[in-house]
């Protein structure tokens, strides 16, 4: 039943129009506002991941200017805006999609709690994910610690069929909205926006492009995926993280193309974080297994900011800190092997790598990243065991044998003149004092040597065998 009193669509991390049950419902009711909120938590974002929502808020605003409609930007805390916008609006109701990381299911909570006693409408819906993380549970109950029941468990479950773009209709006016240049959203990138922009893919028509263009080579997705020299995976986390696409349109649509298993897998992986995320937030601050917090771990250390510099002297892992600076992401298994390099080569705590992926990442997402970081430090649930020390270079020998991810992103390895290589030198802060005729790094600690001291230190602190 439709009427004539607005809705609110408060949009999120769900920029999209097509496959959008929250958009769906609120349309159902009557004309809708559409809404994005610049709110502490949303400044609280890091550099790249608050720059690279802002293109995509851009984007999204192009769509429903396209549709006769607009995106009414605000700042401010979310419940005191949305009130704002039901006393200037008349609307009856908010709507917005679910998230499941701590700080914002707390602000979602007191949104819903506030704007209901004040008689407003207010409903949350799905969409974030394949499965509400409340909604898959071992027969015994609680949730799932370990991925492969998680995966066993919903795998051969039927996934709904995606929704097409709902009909919109629109108030007779909109209220003021500010202007998104203001916000200054890319303010801390500085001299990096304009390298990693050559990279990205915003909105929910370049999501769709770049999920057609994997699926026309996923079928090499299996032999290829761990190699960081070959483009085999699909690139969708970018777009997964703002919700320019659903996860459930990519579901059915690898199905559909025969797209290997092992895809939807890595998908499987990202509802995984969610679920611990959800059952055990601590999992985005804190050692997930409580043992670890006996650990002796570095601190935040010079040689940890030689890491974040990508000056380690070790080729493969300083290729990688280049790759996150140049693109605003890096490829998986590099970010195994960094991350591992840190926190055990380095002995540094996994927070510090965290934090700095969090800053650097453009599809950085609480959940996969913290899931990542404790899976290779091992304090986390399913976790590499202890003694699993990447060798970067034997790692690059496997994974790089020809050199080519090294030489792209490193001048001068191996005579390279690569120009992803050189706008490193563009991206980075003036104030590292990088120059492409430095000399190369020496080692920060022999490999060998970085090992034998990592599993000391395990050893000792976890009385492991
Ligand atoms: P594809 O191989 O094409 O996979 C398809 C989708 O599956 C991805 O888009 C992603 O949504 C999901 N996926 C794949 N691998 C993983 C995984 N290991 N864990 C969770 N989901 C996965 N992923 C993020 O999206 N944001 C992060 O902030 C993030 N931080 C990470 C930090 C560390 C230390 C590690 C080891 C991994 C992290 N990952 C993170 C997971 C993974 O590296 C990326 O999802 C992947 O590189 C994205 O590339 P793609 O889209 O081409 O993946």
């Amino acid at each position: 039943m439709t009427d004539h009193a607005p809705r609110l669509f408060w949009f999120r991390r769900d920029l999209r129009l097509s496959d959008h049950e929250g958009l769906t419902a609120a349309a159902a009711g009557g004309p809708v506002i559409p809404v994005f909120i610049l709110d502490p938590e949303t400044e609280a974002l890091g550099a790249a991941a608050k720059w690279r929502l802002g293109l995509g808020v851009a984007a999204l605003r192009a769509r429903l200017r396209a549709r006769g409609g607009d995106l009414v930007l605000r700042r401010g805390p979310a419940l005191d805006t949305l009130r704002a916008l039901v006393a200037e609006t008349g609307a009856v109701a908010a709507h917005w999609s679910r998230l499941y990381a701590p700080d914002w299911v707390a602000r979602d909570r007191g949104v819903k709690a506030g704007l209901r006693a004040d008689g407003t409408g207010a409903q949350s819906h799905p969409g974030h994910l394949l499965w509400e993380p409340w909604e898959v549970s071992p027969r015994a109950g609680g949730c799932f610690k370990v991925y492969t029941p998680f995966w066993n468990t919903v795998g051969p479950r039927d996934v709904p069929e995606a929704l097409p773009e709902p009909t919109l209709t629109w108030p007779a006016a909109f209220p003021t909205s500010e202007r998104l240049e203001d916000w200054r959203l890319g303010a801390a990138m500085e001299r990096g926006a304009a390298v990693v922009e050559r990279f990205v893919s915003v909105g929910e028509a370049a999501a769709r492009d770049r999920l057609d263009a994997f699926l026309e080579r996923a079928g090499g997705y299996v032999r290829d995926r761990d190699r960081p020299d070959r483009a085999a995976t699909s690139g969708l986390s970018e777009n997964l993280t703002y919700g320019e696409i659903s996860p459930r349109l990519i579901w059915h649509a690898a199905r559909r193309t025969g797209a290997p298993e092992k895809f939807l897998k890595e998908l499987v992986w990202r509802e995984f974080a969610w679920h611990l995320t959800w059952h055990t937030p601590r999992i985005v601050a804190d050692n997930w297994r409580r043992d670890w917090d006996a650990f002796p771990w570095r601190g935040d250390n010079p040689d940890a900011e030689r890491w974040r510099r990508a000056l380690t002297g070790e080729p493969m892992v300083d290729a990688g800190m280049r790759e996150l600076f140049v693109t605003g992401t890096m490829h998986n298994r590099v970010r195994m092997l960094t991350a591992s390099y840190l926190t055990k080569h380095l002995l540094t705590h996994w927070k510090v790598g965290l934090d700095w992926f969090a800053d650097c990442l453009i599809d950085w997402d609480p959940a996969s990243n913290a899931l990542g970081w404790q899976w290779v430090a091992g304090s986390g649930p399913d976790a590499a065991p202890y003694f699993r020390v990447f060798n970067p270079a034997l790692q690059a020998e496997k994974f790089d044998p020809d050199a080519a991810y090294r030489r792209r992103f490193l001048l001068g390895f191996d005579g390279s003149r690569h120009p992803d290589a050189a706008a490193w030198f563009d991206a980075v802060p003036r104030s590292w004092n990088v120059a492409p005729d430095n000399a190369p790094p020496t080692p920060l600690i022999a490999l060998a040597e970085g090992r034998r001291r990592a599993l000391a230190a395990y050893g000792g602190a976890l009385r492991v065998d």
